[in-house]
């Protein structure tokens, strides 16, 4: 294993944030995968599973299994990791900008499709080499002020040159979910089976620049740009959220890695050939189709479902309580489907989302993340 430091510029004089990446394998061997924990820095499932995983690939190291090169960066977000108010991490939003810090990623697509044009052949292989130089020298040249573009930045550059990206997540209370888009849902549906995912939600634009599509979505915007020339979708990125914040333990960790090292056989990164994966838990779903489960009054918040429950179009999912006329609001579930992730807080507001249901319809528009 090799590790190396990335300086991330702190917030004022004084400061500076670094970025670890560990490498397992022979430097620049394919395919590569980078893996990522905690972009949301206080996202701990991830971080505990690459604790995991480092043991694990070191020790497959030290036995030649590595075929391919992996990346592992276990700690996504040292500026996020660092942000505490009044004894709470706050993780998921840049406190200087209000940013969140899986949003707002540079979209190089239409770059991209300037700057190699001119210069594509015939050979998909050749393309696929030029296009990853290509999209070093467009993250190079993006401008960064703050940390948090800083980070931004390093990151995406890391993760660019990847055959497969996998950024660790989770969610509030959940179970385990994967985002990716209809050009990956093929290479990763066997991740989501090893892991038994019960939501694989599917978008090719969801409209809030996360880092997942700012790595895969440039190669399937030039392949369309540029039809006749052969262009392979050259970073597959998926998002993985690995249950609630909660769920953290080494039973958890250990299981989410072996789910992992097992998919790293499937493409071939590591040597030697993984059980077959198990039958899905799920099918891919269009994210247009998962709806949020909105609140209309605040209250004391009790649900009637455990996040996993498969829910009917109007069918009640929480009671909200107001705790001084004692008035009682049921809130139904938005659609048929699969409530895949539910609030941490049992007091809400008027307008706050209290869940999420991966339902099969897709209807919405727009940006289809939460904040
Ligand atoms: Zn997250």
């Amino acid at each position: 294993m090799n590790t190396d430091h990335i300086a991330i510029p702190g917030p004022s004089v004084g400061t500076q944030h670094a970025l670890t990446l560990m490498r397992f394998g022979k430097t620049g061997a394919r395919p590569q995968v980078y893996i990522q924990a905690a972009l949301h820095a206080d996202e701990i499932p991830g971080m505990a599973c690459a604790i995991v995983l480092r043991r694990r690939l070191e020790s497959l190291e030290r036995g030649g299994a590595l075929r391919g090169e992996v990346v592992l960066v276990p700690v996504a977000n040292p500026v996020g990791l660092a942000q505490a108010v009044l004894g709470s991490e706050i993780g998921r939003f840049d406190l200087a900008s209000g940013v969140n810090f899986n949003r707002e990623h540079a979209a190089l697509g239409e770059a991209l499709v300037e700057r190699v044009r001119a210069a594509l052949t015939m050979d998909r292989d050749k393309n696929t080499v030029l296009v990853r130089e290509a999209l070093a020298d467009l993250i190079a040249a993006l401008p960064a002020q703050t940390p948090a573009e800083h980070l931004k930045k390093a990151l995406l550059a890391m993760a660019a040159q990847a055959d497969i990206v996998l950024d660790l997540h989770c969610d509030a209370e959940a179970v385990v979910h994967l985002y990716t888009t209809s050009h990956s849902a093929g290479t990763f549906a066997p991740l989501a089976a090893r892991l038994r995912a019960l939501a694989y939600l599917i978008a090719d634009v969801s409209g809030g620049d996360p880092f997942d599509e700012a790595l895969s979505r440039p190669w399937a915007e030039l392949a369309a740009a540029i039809p006749d020339k052969p262009v392979a979708l050259g970073c597959h990125a998926t998002t993985v959220e690995l249950r609630g914040q909660n769920d953290v333990s080494s039973a958890l960790a250990e299981a989410d890695a072996t789910a992992i090292l097992a998919f790293l056989q499937d493409v071939g990164v590591l040597a030697g050939q993984a059980d077959p994966a198990p039958d899905a838990l799920c099918e891919a779903t269009p994210l247009a189709a998962s709806e949020p489960i909105v609140c209309p009054v605040g209250g004391v918040l009790t649900f009637r479902h455990d996040v996993g429950a498969t829910l009917r179009a109007g069918e009640p999912v929480a009671d909200v309580t107001d705790p001084i006329s004692g008035a009682v609001t049921t809130i139904p579930s938005p659609c048929d489907g699969v409530l895949f992730a539910r609030v941490m807080g049992r007091f809400t507001r008027p307008g706050r989302r209290l869940g999420k249901v991966a339902g099969r319809v897709a209807h919405r528009t727009g940006k289809l993340l939460g904040a």
